[in-house]
Formats: C-alpha cells, sequence, structure tokens
C-alpha cells in the first residue's frame, strides 16, 4: 500500500502516519515529492490497515501498490530520481561515466583521470576487485587498486565508480569511491544487496546477464527497502543465441524501465558489444532512446589493456565518439555532462 498525503500536510501529520503504520506492525518510508508526500508501506500481505490510515489528517488517500517494487516504482514515486554525484546530476541530463575496466597502475590511472578530466567527465570507473570467469585472469589489485583511484581522486578531481564484490570489502570500497558498482554476476548476491542498502553512497546496479526486468527491479528494490535511495540500473548486455556480439545489448529495456520505474538508467555498450568498433554507434542510440547516461571502457592502450582491451576506446576515437553525441544532444535538447 501507499499513502498519499495532502499537498499541505504538516510534518507532525506525516510523522502520525509513519508512526500508525509501524503500530500496525509494518514498515513506514517516507518518499517526500515536490507536490506532496507519499508513504510506502512494506511488510504488509494486504490492504489491513487501509481504514485506520485513511481517516488519520493529511491523509489524501490509500493505494494498492500492484507490483512487487514497491519502492522502485512509478506508481510510489512518479518523478524521476535525480541524484547529485561528483558535479553531475544523474537522472537529469546524460552522463558520462567512462575509464579502463581495471585499475592496472597508478601511471596508467592518472593518465585516464588526466584526459577523462580534460574531456570534461566528472566520473571515471574502474575496478579494483575484478570478477573474472576464469580463476587465472587478472583478478584486479584489491586494496592496492583503491589506493590508486584515491589517488587519482586526489589529484584530478574526478568522481570514482568501483565494484564492490562481496559483504567483505564493502566498507573499504565505500570509503574511497562516489558510486559502488554491483556487477552483472552479483545481482542476485542478496546479501551483498541487502549491505549495500545501509551504505551511504549510491549504488550503480547492472543488470544480471539474464535477469527479467522484474529480477532487476527486485534486487534493486532490496537495496531501497534497507534505506538507500540512490540506486542507478546499468544495462550491459544479456545473454541470447546471437554471436555477433559478447553479449546482446538490450536497449529496449531504457523505455521499459522509465515506464517501470523512476530510477535511473545507464548504458553499458561496452560489454553490452565486446567491441570497441561498435561502441559509438550504441552510445548514439542510448542517447536517443532516452537512456541517463553512459558507462563506457576507455584505456589509454587497448591492446596492452589487462582486461576487456577488445571492447576499450584509446583516446582519440573516445573524442570522437563524444564529438558525435553533441549534435544529437542538442536536437535531443539534453544536457551533455
Ligand atoms: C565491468 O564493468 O568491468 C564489469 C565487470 O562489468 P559486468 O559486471 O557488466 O560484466
Ligand atoms: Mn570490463
Amino acid at each position: 500500500m501507499l499513502v498519499v498525503m495532502n499537498a499541505n500536510a504538516t510534518q507532525a501529520q506525516v510523522e502520525a502516519v509513519a508512526d500508525k503504520i509501524r503500530q500496525l506492525g509494518y514498515a513506514p518510508h517516507v518518499i517526500p515529492g515536490g507536490l506532496r508526500t507519499a508513504i510506502g508501506i512494506t511488510g504488509n500481505r494486504g490492504p489491513e490497515g487501509r481504514d485506520a490510515l485513511l481517516i488519520m489528517p493529511g491523509v489524501e488517500d490509500v493505494v494498492r501498490v500492484t507490483v512487487g517494487y514497491k519502492l522502485v516504482s512509478r506508481e510510489t514515486h512518479t518523478e524521476p530520481s535525480v541524484y547529485p554525484i561528483a558535479g553531475t546530476r544523474i537522472g537529469k541530463g546524460f552522463t558520462m561515466i567512462a575509464g579502463p575496466c581495471s585499475v592496472e597502475n597508478e601511471k596508467m590511472m592518472l593518465e585516464a583521470a588526466e584526459f577523462l578530466t580534460a574531456q570534461g567527465v566528472k566520473l571515471m570507473r574502474a575496478g579494483a576487485y575484478k570478477p573474472r570467469t576464469s580463476p587465472y585472469a587478472f583478478q584486479g589489485l584489491g586494496t592496492e587498486g583503491l589506493r590508486i583511484l584515491a589517488k587519482a581522486k586526489q589529484e584530478t578531481g574526478i568522481g570514482i565508480v568501483t565494484e564492490v564484490l562481496d559483504v567483505e570489502n564493502a566498507a573499504r570500497v565505500e570509503e574511497v569511491t562516489d558510486v559502488l558498482q554491483v556487477g552483472t554476476r552479483n545481482m542476485q548476491n542478496y546479501p551483498l544487496l541487502r549491505r549495500l542498502s545501509s551504505a551511504k553512497k549510491p549504488v550503480l546496479l547492472k543488470r544480471g546477464m539474464a535477469a527479467t526486468v522484474d529480477e532487476w527491479l527486485l534486487a534493486a528494490e532490496y537495496i531501497l527497502s534497507g534505506g538507500n535511495r540512490q540506486v542507478i540500473l546499468c544495462e550491459r548486455g544479456v545473454r541470447t543465441f546471437a554471436d555477433h556480439t559478447r553479449n546482446t545489448l538490450d536497449l529496449s529495456i531504457i523505455p521499459v524501465v522509465k515506464h517501470l520505474s523512476h530510477l535511473p538508467v545507464l548504458i553499458d555498450p561496452s560489454h553490452g558489444t565486446g567491441r570497441s568498433e561498435y561502441v559509438p554507434a550504441m552510445s548514439r542510440a542510448a542517447l536517443a532512446a532516452g537512456a541517463d547516461g553512459l558507462l563506457v571502457e576507455v584505456h589509454p592502450d587497448p591492446p596492452n589493456a589487462l582486461s576487456d582491451g577488445q571492447q576499450s576506446l584509446d583516446f582519440d576515437t573516445f573524442k570522437q565518439m563524444q564529438a558525435s553525441l553533441r549534435p544529437l544532444a542538442d536536437v535531443l535538447k539534453v544536457e551533455l555532462q
């Protein structure tokens, strides 16, 4: 259920309704809105308690929410969510997040951070902990990688997006990063999602490589229901029979997510295609389809990258891609950031 307060309901009335919800044995989730406040209710199985809430001062209506992902749903939060992060506003405009797949060493990360900052990019991606298919592949530098990311941020001011692989390292990663990335393989790692629900940093939740939209949005609901309201969704391609690309980048998910949810949705055309030559076209398509931004792999020397070199743009190609996005953004009246 969802309690919709009157446009002029007072703070005290909102608190009284939240208390009543607790008395009923449920959990209230206050959702402030531009026009009015709503209070999502979780823990209930049906409309029990609806009448008691309806008669409370300041209450406009108590409606049933028809989907399982209540806090993620547009039914409970009609306006798009916007998060100010490192000088960008994710959810408003088109935000570029770029950087190498992995943190490899200090020199290349500083080079990448300086290049991206000069291009106006405000958030840099790079993994210190890498979930690799093979146990023999480069697994990331771990804590040394985090130190390098902190240094790149300190020297250039660029914000950091890096992956958190497990509950054990969550606090350490949270200390350094501006956005906690959850990879495709961990989308349904519920202990990790629960842990991040109490994190103070936004979470970038990649779609599982075989996840339906319901499974994805319910994974996001784990994070919101624990109190962390800042979740950014990221489509990175799913498994299909098609083998001309590494994954099948499901751009149709953009309007679907926009219809069902208020959460921002980014596109990762690098993992979505697996080939750097296809990345610019899919980036422009993502912008045209209404995505809130991109997560793109960019490397100073792709042929010698320790992971995902084949799908990483070099600096020149990245510049060309940015230049090709600008006129499109102008036509669409979307601000590139
Ligand atoms: C990554 O972003 O480098 C990564 C490992 O992504 P995914 O979880 O989508 O495979
Ligand atoms: Mn990668």
